[in-house]
């Protein structure tokens, strides 16, 4: 029998797999960001932003299940070689005046990721009809963009304190 071409969900589920397993990679390197945090403030974004992606998990777990899946990651490059850079950054500028300034370059960097992908899911779940997974992708996106916000701000913060 010949295999069906893939399609589309195929391509949701392959885009879930991947944020799925660079949720579960995040959710490993926070506490390491938040140890290293110079600042009060810096670690409590980290902080409240691990817990926030427990959520993402859970709801990338309702997703898998609308679609009959099970929950599984695949292993995702991109996230692997931004989390990369970051550790660099963590132990290059242990210590220094330049360690949360990169911190703050990295995690953004993350979110940034993060938000592409949401994005992607979200209009493919519109476009599958998946109408139960669209708040929940629509849910962790906004938290995603909320925090690349809160970094950015602390980041002119920091550049703003430097500079007084
Ligand atoms: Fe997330
Ligand atoms: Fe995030």
């Amino acid at each position: 029998m010949a295999k069906a071409p893939k399609d589309l969900s195929d391509l949701f589920h392959e885009t879930l797999k991947d944020i799925y397993y660079a949720e579960k990679q995040i959710l490993r390197a926070l506490p390491k960001m938040a140890k290293n945090a110079q600042t009060d403030e810096l670690r409590a974004a980290f902080e409240k932003h691990r817990d926030e992606t427990e959520g993402h998990v859970e709801r990338l777990d309702q997703v898998f299940e609308m679609i009959g899946k099970s929950p599984r990651g695949k292993t995702c490059d991109a996230i692997i070689g931004i989390l990369d850079e970051g550790k660099e950054i963590m132990e290059d500028f242990a210590q220094t005046e330049a360690l949360d300034p990169g911190m703050l370059a990295a995690a953004q960097a993350v979110e940034h990721y993060e938000i592409s992908r949401y994005g992607t899911l979200k209009t493919w779940a519109q476009q599958l009809g998946l109408k139960d997974a669209v708040p929940l992708l629509e849910a962790t996106l906004s938290e995603e963009k909320k925090t690349d916000e809160l970094l950015t701000r602390l980041a002119l913060a920091n550049v703003n304190k430097k500079a007084a």
